[in-house]
């Protein structure tokens, strides 16, 4: 068995090829799906530019097609050697795999838009048969998908009674601030033991919550309740979010809403400051060099804030949200190629265990490709403990390869998906939506909707922040 632990934090930068010029033009590139990159000393040639975008994720390729589509000029600065941020394609047994995002769902509707404007498709991920569950003492018990379903649907009602009050209209969180008061200080723990559940109930709960959060203790309550709300309102409904794949991977309309813009990309350009001089903004990236534009998009996690300076610095409710961080304390997702069981079986374990949640993946002709979302008492470093910790839910499945990403340990996103800490809605939303002078920040941490773990949200963000740069630009 051989295992792959592919965490970034091994990857020196100074390793990191620098991709040439590569010279697609335009309709050609659009065709492909292929991103103009440019050589950092190649990109200050290009200027002088009216908008300059710090990281090429969704949110920052976002930033750049409505931008250049306003007959502005625009530079993005992307820290690694590929485009994506916290989505990243990958490969295992010859499949397909997606280290960072890659589902959506039905009520995704910016997603679904992209999607059919570069006429992408869509399939549907596999459908669990069997439900392997947290039962008495400790061990594990069967169920079918309806009935685990269902139970699932009654401890998460009660878990989530009085968000269909508190967001009223989800996608205006603040709606009703005057009753989110009592809840946003609430963290998902605060909530679990509030309901005095039984032991089984609770597991079944633990697990479900702190998969999301990286333990219950970091994530906020409101934070998973406005995704429960934005969904539907039950848990069917806000689990259909892991329903629905690009066909080509999530990166693919990335890729095309890049090369659509024909932005000036610059990889290998990790941004280390930020100033305001004379009506322009200064950007400086690692070894020195500096692009000037009049507004700059900061398009990064909000947990890498802190690693950038600003000039003048900013106010104290970034600063804050800099310091808590939105992307969750531990995130890491594993990629398992399995024989012995080719069954497409589903399980999820309470907090504290090794692997919290495996999915069903690809059916292989010797087995069948999981996926799973681990938790930090599992070193995916050691192979043995990754196969003993399948074995612990799957018994009759054999671990013959496996891919893991350790998110929180990659220097350019210094943590997971997002999930807002308890109390960053009240103290935080509003303000981090907001420009700083001539400087705008964007990224699926600071959405109003689907904040922190959904594209959806990256989206949004950016389809903000164009308008506020272009506001600031004149
Ligand atoms: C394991 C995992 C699973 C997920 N699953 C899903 C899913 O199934 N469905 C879904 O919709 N979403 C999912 N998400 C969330 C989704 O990936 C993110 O919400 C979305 O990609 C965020 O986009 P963004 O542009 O805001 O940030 P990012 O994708 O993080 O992009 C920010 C960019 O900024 C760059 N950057 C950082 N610092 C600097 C710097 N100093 N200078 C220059 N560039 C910099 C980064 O390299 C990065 O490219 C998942 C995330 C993870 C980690």
């Amino acid at each position: 068995m051989t295992g792959n632990g592919d965490s970034t934090d091994t990857r020196a930068s100074s390793r990191v090829t620098r991709r040439t010029l590569l010279k697609a033009a335009g309709a050609t590139a659009l065709t492909a799906g292929v991103v103009t990159a440019t050589a950092p000393s190649a990109a200050a040639d290009a200027g002088p530019f009216d908008a300059i975008v710090v990281g090429a994720g969704y949110a920052g390729g976002t930033v750049a097609r409505e931008l250049t589509a306003r007959g502005m000029k625009v530079l993005v600065l992307e820290a690694r050697d590929r485009i994506g941020g916290r989505i990243e394609p990958g490969t295992l047994a010859g499949q397909h795999v997606e280290l960072g995002g890659g589902w959506f769902g039905p009520g995704q509707n910016l997603v679904a838009r992209e999607l059919s404007r570069y006429s992408l498709t869509t399939r549907e991920d596999i459908h669990t048969t069997r439900m392997v569950m947290p039962g008495v003492g400790g061990g594990f018990q069967s169920h079918s998908p309806q009935e685990a379903g269902a139970r699932l649907n009654t401890l998460f009602a009660d878990f989530y009674a009085g968000s269909e009050r508190y967001f009223e209209r989800p996608y205006e969180p603040l709606h009703r601030k005057d009753l989110l008061a009592s809840v946003d200080s609430l963290s998902l723990a605060d909530r679990i033991s509030q309901l005095h559940l039984s032991g089984v109930d609770h597991d079944w709960v633990s697990g479900a919550t702190s998969v999301f959060a990286g333990g219950n203790r970091f994530g906020s309550l409101t934070g998973m309740a406005q995704w429960y709300q934005l969904a539907g309102g039950t848990y069917d409904q806000f689990l259909s979010v892991m329903s629905l794949l690009p066909e080509g991977g999530m990166i693919s309309v990335l890729e095309r809403m890049l090369a659509e813009s024909g932005a000036t990309v610059s990889l290998n350009s990790p941004v280390t400051a930020i100033r305001e001089r004379g009506g322009l903004t200064q950007v400086e990236v690692s070894g020195g060099r500096v692009y000037k534009a009049p507004v700059v998009v900061v398009a990064t996690p909000v947990n890498m804030w802190s690693t950038l300076t600003f000039e003048p610095g900013l106010p104290q409710v970034y600063a804050d949200a800099a310091r808590e961080g939105v992307g969750v304390p531990h995130a890491t997702k594993l990629w398992l190629r399995v024989r012995g069981t080719s069954e497409a079986v589903s399980a999820q374990a309470p907090e504290g265990a090794p692997i919290l949640l495996l999915i069903p993946q690809a059916q292989l002709p010797d087995g069948r490709l999981f996926v799973a979302f681990t938790g930090p008492s599992l070193n995916v470093s050691d192979p043995a403990a990754v196969r003993a910790a399948v074995r612990g839910l799957l018994p009759e499945a054999r671990v013959v390869d496996y891919r893991a990403k350790e998110w929180h340990k990659d220097p350019y996103a210094r943590g997971g998906w997002g999930l807002r800490r308890p109390g960053q809605l009240l103290r935080q939303l509003p303000r981090i939506q907001e420009p700083f002078g001539r400087v705008v920040f964007a990224g699926g941490d600071t959405a109003s909707g689907w904040h922190g773990a959904f594209v959806e949200g990256a989206l949004e963000s950016g389809f903000r922040a164009a308008d506020q740069a272009a506001a600031i630009a004149g």
